[in-house]
């Protein structure tokens, strides 16, 4: 599997939406691809801040809120050329 797709896993997976099967795999990519890990720490991070961003204004989380990031985020990846 190539890299930008584990980046749709990492969303998946901050959502909390991935089956165990791909949260293996996306693991084991993880600790093989540095750069992968890197951008699911970024993730991880920016996902955490936006769900205190909403919880302080007393704010609904959206359900979707990593897959905006990770739209986002795919839009540099690509332009980046990873
Ligand atoms: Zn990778």
């Amino acid at each position: 599997m190539k890299c930008e797709k584990y980046l749709e896993l990492i969303s998946l997976y901050l959502d909390k939406e991935l089956d165990q099967m791909l949260i293996d795999d996306l693991e084991e990519h993880l600790s093989l691809c540095a750069r992968c890990l890197a951008l699911f720490h970024t993730m991880e991070k920016t996902v955490s801040l936006s769900r205190t961003y909403y919880k302080q204004r007393h704010c609904k989380v959206p359900r979707n809120v990593s897959s905006q990031i990770f739209y986002h985020l795919r839009i540099i990846y690509k332009k980046e050329k990873f």
